[in-house]
């Protein structure tokens, strides 16, 4: 958006709503309008002699009202006009007004420039991409995914709810199940289902330099006959090492997700001193960098898959985090703060 020509809307228009002149009528104790055409029908009420008088005195309350509403439309009239939608007061003079760049001097977000370069990791691999949603629901955050109600796995995922019970998703997940039907009858027709979902997603966080209650994931998916866990491994090892551009261990702990079986954490070597221990591995040599596992067979079937037919993986994790190991980002909320000293280092 060009802020150099802001477009005014404008205020005067709202003038004529209904529930404005109800308010000016207050205002000019004009409310008593319906009196007045009681006076008027009053008029003829009176005996011949009074009509004329009362009538008179009936007219000249009337012109008083009639400039009395002129007079406080006028007013109103002179407000000066308001650009609801600008960052700042536009009728700052020029030299008040906050310095902002104009949109062709703007540049990518690092988190999008990033994104792009790992996608085009997971393309070169066969893989296809669908963004996440931002709203979502119960079914498709827990329900699709072998959350049982009730389940307390679910206190993992505080995030937020409206009133109507739509939730903003904690986790890319939730599109889990939508893209296992989607290309399940491909699936049937001999193509694995290979998909990488990206997505902003939400978590009630006590916030600090790791924790962000808006941030991204990359979601993973790939389902054929005969997959194994040696796959996902070599997936996310490839990926990482690409990344990177560095030659990486990986292992993986046991770990609990409900919609794996077994699960996994992946636990990668630290592209940054290998393995001698830096302040980015916090001495440890090795990063924990995603939940994964072996889609559980519960999950296939919601989505119309035989699990005694098919198998497949799954991984979820950070790309705040993938970005602030690679550029040295001290804390994850400066993606979100719209911080121009921050976002002027990128290119
Ligand atoms: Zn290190």
């Amino acid at each position: 958006m060009d802020y150099t020509q802001p477009k005014v809307i404008e205020v005067r228009t709202l003038l004529l709503k209904p529930e404005r002149l109800r308010q000016l009528a207050d205002k000019s104790d004009v409310s008593k309008a319906r009196e007045l055409r009681e006076l008027y029908q009053h008029i003829g009420t009176l005996p011949e002699n009074q009509r004329a008088a009362f009538g008179r005195e009936v007219n000249q309350l009337r012109d008083e009202l009639v400039e009395k509403v002129n007079s406080a439309l006028d007013a109103d009239q002179a407000l000066t006009p308001v650009d609801l939608s600008a960052p700042f007061d536009i009728n700052l003079p020029l030299d008040q007004q906050p310095k902002l760049l104009s949109a062709d001097r703007g540049s990518i977000h690092p988190l999008m420039s990033e994104l792009s370069i790992i996608l085009d990791i997971f393309y070169r691999m066969g893989f296809t991409a669908v963004e996440s949603r931002q709203i979502d629901d119960d079914y498709h955050m827990f329900g699709s995914l072998n959350f049982p109600t009730g389940h307390p796995a679910r206190d993992d995922y505080d995030t937020f709810i409206t009133k109507e019970g739509f939730i903003a998703p904690a986790h890319t997940s939730t599109m889990q199940n939508r893209v296992l039907k989607q290309y399940q009858p491909g699936l049937e027709a001999g193509s694995p289902i290979a998909v990488v979902i990206p997505g902003r997603v939400f978590r009630n966080e006590d916030l600090d330099a790791r924790h962000e209650h808006t941030f991204y994931q990359l979601e993973g998916v790939y389902v054929d006959r005969s997959v194994h866990a040696g796959n996902l491994l070599a997936t996310l090892k490839t990926f990482f090492q690409e990344y990177y551009a560095k030659d990486l261990d990986i292992k993986i702990q046991p770990f609990y997700f409900p919609f794996t079986e077994p699960s996994f954490e992946l636990v990668m070597s630290c592209p940054f001193c290998v393995k001698k221990g830096c302040p980015v591995c916090s001495q440890s040599g090795w990063i924990e960098m995603l939940g994964c596992g072996m889609i559980h067979p519960n999950v296939l079937s919601a989505a119309g898959i035989d699990p005694a037919k098919y198998s497949g993986f799954a991984w979820g994790g950070g790309i705040d985090r993938l970005v602030m190991m690679k550029y040295n980002i001290e804390d994850i909320r400066h993606f979100e703060s719209g911080k121009l000293e921050f976002l002027r280092q990128f290119p």
